[in-house]
């Protein structure tokens, strides 16, 4: 039987990202700026579409520093964000100095729960300080209720910015996902849809935030032909080595998002019926999840006891690599003291979700092994 090593989400490069990064040798290029960052901007706004203006950065992380940046966020001031995620989703907030407000998810999508939002909004302004921005992620793939976040962000006049690191292809109301905020950030990781081995992008309707972003993130430099800088400069911008393989990437995204949407059906087909083990599900047809990651809950109560750290232990006995879902943000210890609004949703999900594997790269075979494991291991 194959024993080899099966990963959560490994790197799938298309082929021809190395004939853009032959271009830049050649033309030496080899900087932060040139024909494959605009190129590869070019192809994601053409991807996402509706209009939009795309500035490529060195990562995700980066690409939400600048949209808080832009939106003026500074020193004390407050920024809701979903609990349920990523730190790099907050990280950039306690960068500006300012507060992370954290808010529960809602079962359906397991991201930032509209009630809660407005709780938080307006416990926040009642003690004397509207939030500057709202920050919800689409997790694992999974688009937000993002017309309930919009109605509310609308009506109490804040900005949104969506982390779509982990939903490139993702849609919601025939809208791509990082086209529906003010502002949205991409990632790049190397474990990401697509990758660059490491790089973001700021996603906006306003093409001034773009324009803005990319002075910012090339040491903000004032148009003089000494340097001369009236503003903090950031050295953020994407080099034109790292954006050809994200021109090569672009060519293969469509695929990449079949493939993963394929894999989740696959794990829906072997493990359906199984008592105890559901998936994150989109819950109406309005949401379209590029199931970067196929996530399950394991409810003990009905597997007989098998908890989602038991499979998680088995998997790892056959040498599969599966993952605990995000451990939200206001139980990690740097992040506690601020404030939360929730009922206990996300913490849920975190003691009962598994990641499984879910690349583009797996093969039947591997996420059958996968699936047995998990089918031995619940003796079904
Ligand atoms: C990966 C990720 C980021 C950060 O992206 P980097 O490119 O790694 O900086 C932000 N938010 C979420 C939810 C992510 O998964």
């Amino acid at each position: 039987m194959n024993t080899n090593r099966i990963w959560l989400s490994l790197a799938h490069m298309g082929g021809r990202e190395q004939e853009f990064i032959q271009q830049a040798f050649e033309t030496n290029w080899i900087t932060s700026t040139g024909p494959n960052v605009d190129g590869f901007e070019q192809s994601l706004e053409t991807f996402l579409g509706n209009g939009v203006h795309v500035a490529a950065v060195i990562s995700g992380t980066a690409a939400l520093h600048l949209s808080l940046i832009l939106l003026g966020v500074k020193p004390d001031d407050e920024v809701i964000c979903q609990s349920f995620t990523f730190s790099a989703s907050c990280n950039p907030i306690c960068y500006q100095g300012a507060v992370p407000v954290f808010v529960d998810s809602e079962k359906d999508t397991w991201n930032i729960s509209p009630e809660f939002l407005e709780a938080a909004i307006c416990a926040r302004i009642k003690k004397g300080k509207k939030p500057k921005a709202i920050i919800p992620v689409h997790l694992y793939g999974m688009p937000a209720k993002m017309k309930e976040i919009l109605s509310i962000a609308n009506h109490y006049e804040i900005p949104v910015v969506e982390d779509a690191a982990e939903a490139l292809g993702s849609m919601y109301g025939g809208m791509p996902c990082g086209t529906l905020g003010e502002m949205a950030v991409l990632s790049f990781n190397g474990n990401k849809i697509i990758t660059t081995s490491g790089g973001g992008a700021l996603v906006s309707n306003n093409e001034e935030y773009c324009t803005k972003a990319r002075f910012l993130a090339t040491q903000a430099r004032d148009a003089a032909p000494y340097y001369q800088h009236s503003q903090i400069g950031y050295n953020y911008r994407m080099s034109n080595i790292v954006a050809g393989i994200g021109r090569g990437q672009m060519q293969v995204l469509p695929d990449r998002i079949l493939r993963r949407r394929s894999n989740n059906q696959f794990y829906r087909n072997c493990l359906a019926g199984i008592d105890g083990i559901t998936f994150q599900n989109e819950p109406a047809p309005a949401f379209y999840s590029n199931y970067w990651l196929t996530t399950i809950i394991v409810d003990s109560e009905k597997t007989g006891g098998i908890t989602c750290e038991d499979l998680r232990l088995a998997l790892e006995n056959a040498n599969i690599e599966s993952r605990p879902l995000w451990k939200p943000m206001h139980l990690q210890q740097v992040f506690s003291h601020y404030p939360y609004y929730g009922e206990n949703v996300c913490e849920k999900l975190f003691d009962t979700g598994l990641c499984l594997p879910s690349g583009s790269l797996l093969t039947e075979d591997d996420l059958k092994r996968v699936a047995d494991v998990i089918r031995t291991t619940l003796r079904v």
